[in-house]
């Protein structure tokens, strides 16, 4: 089939690389002609996302459609949508954090209490975010007291929500998958570590308590059938004792899946693919205990010692490093968790 990937960053480079496998024939969309899909991609159309002519010359050479971030336009979504097995709903839901939470609520699924922010109804500790355009911790403040809300700048054509500030015990993703035949396949949790709110590790083995993963698993059926979405799809939960609770989604392979590349028997990019050509999601197991460790811009000279055929290193070829900018990836597979943490500890410095 031929896919189009809107965004060629390193999610579209998995996705095609994995759609390779089987074959298919890649249009990517992006306003640079130099992006990490462009390496893999059989055709780029080079332009940004929201212009409508060069929307339709794409959509004209492809037989399904993919996007790999949350800020497609929403129109030219809903026109297309009968191409985009992902569909409107999730995009509608994961774009901003209100409508998300409240999505999740109504489906009977714990979030932290959360309101529209305003400054009358304030509670502490608490999180400030943006509602709209934020990732990677970027756009959200702490709060513990008053004097913390008067020092901030906001932004009158902003609106913020206000969270509970939970304290977890640790963070997972449900990554899963669901084809056009109703079947969900998961790859196994990984338990997430953020560094200034920006995932730096994903360490999967089996130590989750099996409560809980039937909780998370549970939780993320629901909100995947809900949507009716096909394709992969990652929701982000806090752990505090035996209580699952939602953060967030995101309708499209997530970076915390990243390790099922190497870790897993099939990757979240292949389920991915196989969901939206029409062909059945697989069984997912790991094949080993794993970690993965994104390389952030700042990460130069980071890498000690990649030798080690168990440490796999993603480059992304970004032309520009930037801090903070996700520059590429290393999954470490290991017989042992203890012997993978101790690769780690070589290759990386912490
Ligand atoms: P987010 O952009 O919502 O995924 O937030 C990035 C990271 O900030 C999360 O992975 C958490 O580590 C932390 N965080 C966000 N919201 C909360 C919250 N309500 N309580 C505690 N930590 C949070």
């Amino acid at each position: 089939m031929r896919i189009g990937i809107i965004g060629g960053g390193q999610l579209g480079l998995m996705m095609a690389e994995a759609a390779k496998k089987y074959n298919h024939i890649i249009v990517g969309l992006d306003p640079n002609e130099c992006c990490p899909l462009s390496h893999v991609a059989d055709e780029m159309i080079v332009g940004q996302y929201n212009n409508k002519e060069l929307f339709k010359e794409f959509e004209e050479k492809c037989d399904v459609i993919t996007y790999e971030f949350e800020n497609v336009d929403m129109d030219l979504v809903s026109q297309y949508e009968d191409k985009i097995p992902q569909k409107r709903a999730a995009l509608f839901y994961s774009r901003n954090r209100l409508t998300e939470k409240a999505f999740a609520r109504d489906l009977n699924i714990p979030t932290a209490k959360f309101l529209k922010y305003d400054k009358q109804l304030l509670f502490y500790p608490s999180i400030i975010k943006t509602t709209t355009g934020g990732y990677d911790g970027k756009g959200q403040w702490k709060i513990s007291k008053k004097e913390d809300v008067d020092q901030m700048l906001f932004d009158s054509n902003i609106e913020y929500i206000i969270e509970e500030l939970v304290e977890f015990d640790y963070e997972i993703s449900v990554v899963a998958s669901r084809d056009s035949f109703g079947n969900v396949s998961f790859i196994p949790i990984p338990v997430n570590k953020h560094r200034n709110g920006i995932l730096f590790t994903s360490t999967v083995f089996d130590d989750i308590d099996s409560l809980i993963v039937s909780k998370a698993k549970e939780y993320t059926t629901r909100i995947i059938e809900d949507l009716d979405y096909v394709g992969t799809l990652a929701v982000e939960y806090f752990v505090k004792g035996n209580q699952v609770i939602f953060n967030e989604f995101a309708p499209r392979p997530h970076n915390s899946g990243h390790y099922s590349i190497e870790g897993c028997s099939v990757s979240q990019f292949e389920n991915h693919i196989l969901a939206i050509t029409n062909q059945k999601v697989m069984k997912s197991h790991l094949i080993n205990p794993t970690i993965m460790i994104n390389v952030l811009g700042q990460d130069n000279g980071f890498i000690e010692d990649i030798s080690d055929s168990s440490v796999h290193y993603h480059d992304y070829n970004k032309t520009e490093r930037k801090n903070d900018r996700k520059m590429g990836h290393i999954t470490i597979v290991s017989s042992t968790i203890s012997e993978a943490q101790s690769i780690k500890n070589n290759v990386i410095k912490e």
